[in-house]
């Protein structure tokens, strides 16, 4: 992937995972060279959110 912030290329296995300091909890990768919080890949992330929001009840 590439860092939307400073446009460094690296994967997504060596960014910074979890990084305990996002509030919410850590679901980005961080970038190793600027440590800019980058969305993981955008369409894994809507399927997980439309399984969350099937499992949730409001
Ligand atoms: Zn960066
Ligand atoms: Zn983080």
């Amino acid at each position: 992937m590439i860092c939307g912030f400073c446009g460094y290329e690296f994967d997504e296995s060596e960014g910074k995972r979890g990084c305990g300091g996002c509030p919410g909890g850590c679901h980005a990768v961080h970038c190793p060279r600027c440590n800019y919080k980058n969305p993981p890949e955008a369409a894994v992330i809507k399927k997980l959110k439309r399984i969350f929001h099937k499992g949730e009840k409001r």
